[in-house]
C-alpha cells in the first residue's frame, strides 16, 4: 500500500486545525429544530447593509455573466483617492481574511519567524503555520497588544508581525505613543501588518493613524475590511494599503478573480455611504452601553471594547452559559480556541436583540 490521503498532505497542513466559525444562524435552527434564532457571535453589522451598497449589487447583477475586473480598477481608484495615496498603494482581498494568507504566502520561508500576541485573531497564526515557518507569541498586557513585548521578541530572523488594533476577540487597542515607539525601535527590513477591521467604530482618540506611517514609506501594511461597519461581510471584500513594492510583490500571487463584481460594484457604493456609518457607529455605542450596563448588574465583567462586540468574563461556567443561550435561540462566540475559555464574545446587535440576550441571561443562568 501507498500512503494514506492524511500522509499525502503536507506536514503543515496534517497539523492544522480547521477555523471555528461562529455558528451560522439555519445551522442552529436546523439542529434544535428552532424558528427564531438570533446571532450575536461574527461581529457583522446588525443594522445590516448599505441601501447604496444594495441598490449597486442588484443594479450590476445583469453583468455576473463577464469576469470582475481583476484589478478591481474603480475600486481602488475610490480607495485610493479617499486615502490620497497611489491607487497602486492599494489591492483588494476576499475578505481581509485573504490578504492576512496572502502576505504570509508572499513572504515567509520556513526559516522564517513572525510575532503576533497572545489572543489575537487567530487568522495571523494560521497564516504562519500553513507556511510552516517559526511563529513567536508574546503575552498581552490586561488583554491588550503589549508592543514592548513584540519589540523584545523581534530578531534578525523576524520578517513579519501581525497586530490587531483594535484586536478581536478582546476589543482592546494599542495607542498612537504605543505605536510610534513601536515603529521606532524595530528592524527597517521587516514588515509590520495593522489589521485595523473595526477602524469605523473606534472612538478613543489616541488611536493612531496608520496612513501617515504609509505616506512617509515605512514597511507596513494596513488591513481593511468591508464586512464589519460596512456590512458586507456576505460579499467576501477586504482591502490592504501599502506601498507599491509590496502590493506589487502580493498582487504577483493573489488570485486574478478574487472579488466578485457584485462585491466590487457594492463597496465602491458603502465606502461612500457615510450616513450609513454614522448611523452604524451610533447605534452601535448605544448597544455598547445598554449591554456594558446591563452585564455590570449582574456583575459580570467585561473589557472595554473599540469594536462592535464586548467581551465578557463568565467564569468557569462560560461554556455551559452558552449551551443555555443556543437552546434559546441565541449564538454568541465560546472562545476555547483562543485560550479564552471563561468568556464569551458577544457582538453588538439591534436594540431587541441586544435585549432578548439580557432577558436570557437574567432568566437565571447568571
Ligand atoms: C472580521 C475580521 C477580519 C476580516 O474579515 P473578512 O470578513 O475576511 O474581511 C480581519 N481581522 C479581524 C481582526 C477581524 O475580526
Amino acid at each position: 500500500m501507498g500512503k494514506t490521503i492524511y500522509q499525502m498532505a503536507r506536514k503543515e497542513v496534517r497539523g492544522f486545525k480547521p477555523y471555528q466559525a461562529g455558528k451560522p444562524i439555519d445551522e442552529l435552527k436546523r439542529q434544535r429544530h428552532l424558528s427564531d434564532v438570533i446571532k450575536l457571535a461574527s461581529n457583522e453589522n446588525a443594522f445590516g447593509p448599505s441601501p447604496l451598497a444594495l441598490k449597486s449589487a442588484q443594479k450590476i447583477l445583469r453583468q455576473i455573466n463577464r469576469y470582475p475586473d481583476p484589478g478591481g480598477y474603480y475600486l481602488c481608484k475610490r480607495i485610493a483617492s479617499h486615502w490620497r495615496i497611489p491607487k497602486s498603494q492599494v489591492t483588494l482581498g476576499n475578505g481581509t481574511d485573504e490578504l492576512i494568507e496572502l502576505v504570509a504566502k508572499a513572504f515567509l520561508n520556513p526559516e522564517d519567524e513572525i510575532v503576533i500576541s497572545q489572543h489575537a485573531f487567530i487568522r495571523y497564526r494560521m497564516a504562519g503555520e500553513l507556511m510552516g515557518c517559526k511563529i513567536k507569541e508574546v503575552p498581552m498586557r490586561s488583554l491588550t497588544h503589549d508592543l514592548g513585548a513584540f519589540a523584545k521578541a523581534i530578531t534578525k530572523r523576524t520578517k513579519l508581525c501581525f497586530v490587531a488594533n483594535p484586536n478581536n476577540p478582546t476589543g482592546t487597542y494599542v495607542n498612537a505613543r504605543e505605536v510610534s515607539r513601536f515603529m521606532s525601535s524595530i528592524p527597517k527590513d521587516m514588515v509590520v501588518v495593522f489589521d485595523e477591521a473595526y477602524t469605523e467604530y473606534v472612538t478613543a482618540k489616541d488611536y493612531p493613524n496608520m496612513i501617515e506611517y504609509l505616506r512617509h514609506g515605512k514597511r507596513i501594511v494596513i488591513l481593511r475590511t468591508l464586512s464589519k461597519i460596512y456590512g458586507l461581510a456576505g460579499l467576501r471584500i477586504g482591502y490592504a494599503l501599502a506601498p507599491s513594492s509590496i502590493v506589487e510583490i502580493i498582487d504577483r500571487i493573489r488570485p486574478p478573480f478574487n472579488t466578485s463584481i457584485v462585491a466590487q460594484a457594492a463597496a465602491c457604493a458603502a465606502l461612500d455611504d457615510y450616513a450609513h456609518i454614522r448611523k452604524c457607529s451610533k447605534l452601535n455605542r448605544q448597544g455598547m452601553k445598554y449591554l456594558e450596563g446591563e452585564f455590570h448588574k449582574l456583575g459580570l465583567e467585561t473589557v472595554p471594547s473599540q469594536c462592535n462586540f464586548i467581551l465578557v468574563k463568565f467564569g468557569p461556567r462560560a461554556a455551559r452559559i452558552n449551551e443555555e443561550l443556543l437552546s434559546r435561540g441565541i449564538i454568541v462566540r465560546p472562545l476555547p480556541d483562543y485560550g479564552l475559555d471563561e468568556y464569551l464574545r458577544i457582538t453588538i446587535g439591534k436594540p431587541e436583540e441586544n435585549r432578548r440576550l439580557v432577558r436570557a441571561l437574567k432568566g437565571g443562568y447568571c
